[in-house]
């Protein structure tokens, strides 16, 4: 019997996809085999491939001026990928440092060209993000990165900022939550195993003017020019992977778009956050306008009643609830996959648990 999933990632994916695809397993169509087994170069192939990047483009409004991307090598290829293509010799790589993502991002970034950590919300356990205001960008610099839903502090930095230079933003747990103005940025990308598909897929959105700066003294594997001349098909792509978030853009077309998970991603974490806050036995430390509506951890009055709080949870069929190791506590990920319903039935659990122990 299939629960309520809570993981942060390899995350929930939804039902109706997973039926689609469980009916279309053994055979597509009437090709007489499983996608999985197709080649990648063939027709049918082509087309699935195709559909899916147009549906993308479709929900999130992907302009003319941007291509995109299905890669491998998840988020953590794009934290080498980027500095590999977009750092300059002489110039700096300005990143902004607000939680565990963006730190991972600056330190594989730091190996390949001169950073500057332009803001951080360290001092403070990155219970904040720094303000975009303050973040101090240096005059040539090569390109600002950050990360606008730090995944493990539940740390978001809701609007995208204004800058005077390439924007480049890790999206992994945040893409397709809501509605963004692509146009801001000269590169997003977001391994799929958050809120897209399966682990396996990486996408990325860049701007054409922004690659045509690529460095071209990279073996082409990690040219994004390369990937874009071939349509993602410079070799193998993750085949099952594809066709899987291809399945997932036609469920958010065909749910009502950006704009109906917007609506259900705020509900849902406002009824979470709600809770939490007028609880006095659960808490979230984070700065109330830089939660995230995508990943919401919280903590117990008492952490010797966590272990307790993760058994019961389980038991009744609410899983994944712990918070990641860094952090302690709970966190509960509440992707475009997760509805309402599971949310409610999270807090019902809360309010009982709180009931008896607290
Ligand atoms: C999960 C995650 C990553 C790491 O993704 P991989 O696909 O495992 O490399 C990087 N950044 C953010 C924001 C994430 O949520």
């Amino acid at each position: 019997m299939r629960k309520w999933n809570f993981c942060a990632g390899p995350a929930v994916i939804s039902e109706e996809v997973l039926s689609e695809v469980r009916d279309e397993l053994l055979e597509w169509g009437d090709s007489g085999m499983s996608i999985m087994e197709m080649s990648h170069r063939s027709k049918i192939y082509d087309g699935v491939a195709t559909e899916a990047k147009q549906d993308f483009i479709d929900i999130l409004k992907v302009p003319d001026s941007h291509d995109v991307l299905f890669l491998q090598g998840g988020a953590t290829h794009q934290f080498s990928m980027v500095p590999l293509n977009f750092s300059e010799p002489n110039s700096q790589a300005d990143y902004v440092l607000s939680g565990s993502w963006s730190k991972k991002a600056i330190s594989e970034a730091s190996i390949l060209t001169q950073v500057q950590t332009i803001a951080s919300s360290e001092d403070k356990k990155f219970t904040y993000a720094p303000n975009v205001d303050l973040w101090n960008i240096s005059s040539d610099v090569s390109y600002v990165h950050y990360c606008p839903n730090e995944t493990i502090q539940g740390v978001a930095i809701h609007n995208a900022p204004e800058v005077n230079a390439p924007l480049i933003a890790d999206m992994s747990s945040v893409i397709l939550s809501e509605p963004i103005d692509v146009s801001k940025f000269s590169l997003i990308y977001a391994g799929a195993q958050k809120n897209i598909g399966p682990a396996g897929l990486t996408m990325v959105i860049i701007s054409k003017d922004f690659m045509d700066r690529e460095n071209k003294n990279l073996p082409n594997i990690l040219r994004y020019s390369k990937h874009a001349e071939s349509d993602s098909m410079l070799n193998t792509p993750p085949t099952f992977s594809w066709y899987m978030a291809g399945k997932v853009f036609k469920w958010i077309k065909t749910s009502g778009g950006l704009e109906f998970f917007k609506e259900q991603n705020h509900k849902k974490a406002s009824t979470l956050y709600n809770y939490i806050d007028n609880s006095s036995f659960y808490s979230n430390p984070v700065r109330i306008e830089n939660r995230s509506i995508m990943n919401v951890p919280f903590i117990l009055a008492d952490n010797n009643l966590d272990s307790l709080f993760l058994e019961e949870s389980e038991k009744i069929g609410l899983l994944n609830l712990k918070g990641h190791r860094s952090v302690g506590g709970m966190r509960a990920s509440i992707y475009n996959a997760m509805p309402l319903e599971g949310v409610n039935e999270l807090v019902d659990f809360m309010k009982i648990f709180e009931a008896k122990y607290g």
